[in-house]
């Protein structure tokens, strides 16, 4: 089959042809029909300092898909020939305290998909059946490719209540903008977003923001002072991983606001903790995805009108995989999704 693979230590990836998988007695495998491209793909291929600590080439990157069941393991029974599927990327272990409490999403040893055991950039992958998510017939095959960052936007958003209050989405990025769409969808009032990127910018206006703002121009208090908004946002959603977008998100918050933390920043970040003592905020860290009230979440929000069609902008052919990555680097794209089908 053909697969993008990360052969060696260094940037780069390569299309190659390497072995079908070959599922166990647990396991299911699927054929790729549409993959997405994320950040964590993006430093892999580029061969960060985190990617060079992490990662043991050779590997098949990828862990964002849709595709086809076609064959199941024997231990199997609740999965066929022709499903269509998702899956989760964070493969448990089943035996430490918080897996066997069933709080999955808790795992200390979970391993990534196309992180820490072959992806999903491929022709075909496997997975155990405990990881695969059963779409509903007729899901749009684009939406259904992207459900693992849709994941991670709905665990944010529906991390603290919305309903009502006042919300700061920092960072439009993929993850940010289907937040926005999640947000608006639950109920919050406002919905202010910051955003260098102008074409992101725009993106969260059709997403539901209700004012978008480049932070290196307008201060959030001055947002706020338009919307006639009087102590401070409710809830924010740190998704940009940036320092001074935390800090300016802290500052901005209202008594015994919530912030959730999904942006992973790539050092340490010093804050003022006097602020979040004396407003009596709380703060919370937000990895992956619950397993699996939130694919839950998203399959019910989907059947009951939300959209986040407009976070996808940009489709490739799994074999212009060069350009696809291009333009999920150059920060002027939102979802990237590359069809393995054509
Ligand atoms: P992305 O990098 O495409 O988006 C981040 C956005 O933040 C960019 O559009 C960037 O222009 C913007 N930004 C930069 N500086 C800013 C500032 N000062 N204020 C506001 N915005 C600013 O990433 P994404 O794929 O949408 O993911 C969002 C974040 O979540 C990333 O940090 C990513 O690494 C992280 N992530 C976390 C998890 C998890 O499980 N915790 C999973 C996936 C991604
Ligand atoms: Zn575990």
């Amino acid at each position: 089959m053909r697969a993008l693979v990360k052969t060696e230590a260094g940037p780069g990836l390569s299309l190659l042809d390497v072995p079908e998988p070959v599922p166990g007695i647990n396991d299911v495998l699927i054929k790729v029909r549409r993959t997405g491209i994320c950040g964590t793909d993006l430093h892999i291929e580029s061969w960060d300092p985190w990617a060079a600590r992490t990662i043991n080439p050779p590997l098949i990157v990828g862990h964002e898909f849709v595709g086809e069941v076609v064959e199941v393991g024997s231990n199997v029974t609740d999965l066929h020939p022709g499903d269509i599927v998702s899956g989760e990327g964070h493969v448990i272990c089943g035996r430490c305290r918080h897996c066997r409490a069933g709080r999955w999403h808790l795992c200390a040893n979970s391993i990534g998909l196309g992180v820490g055991r072959d992806g999903a950039f491929a022709e075909y992958v496997v997975l155990p059946v405990t990881n695969v998510w059963h779409h509903w017939p007729g899901i749009d095959e684009e939406v259904a490719a992207i459900f693992d960052p849709f994941g991670n936007a709905v665990h944010t958003a529906l991390s603290f209540p919305v309903l009502g209050e006042d919300v700061l989405v920092s960072g439009a990025g993929p993850i940010g903008l289907m937040a926005v769409a999640v947000a608006r969808h639950a109920g919050a009032r406002y919905i202010v977003v910051s955003e260098p990127n102008e074409y992101r910018r725009t993106l969260a206006e059709r997403m539901g923001a209700t004012v978008v703002v480049d932070p290196r121009e307008r201060d959030l208090a001055d947002v706020q002072a338009d919307l006639h908004m009087v102590e401070g946002f409710d809830v924010a959603m740190e998704m940009s991983g940036n320092p001074a977008a935390l800090r300016s998100a802290i500052a901005n918050m209202a008594h015994g606001g919530s912030v959730a933390i999904l942006g992973i920043p790539t050092a340490e970040i010093s804050l003022d903790v006097n602020e979040i003592v004396f407003k009596m905020l709380t703060l919370r860290g937000i990895y992956g995805r619950e397993m699996y009230e939130t694919w839950y979440k998203m399959t019910v929000m989907l059947q009951s009108g939300l959209d986040i069609t407009p976070a996808i902008t940009h489709r490739f052919s799994f074999r212009d995989h060069a350009a696809a990555f291009a333009v999920a680097r150059s920060g002027d794209s939102g979802k990237v999704i590359m069809d393995w089908t054509a």
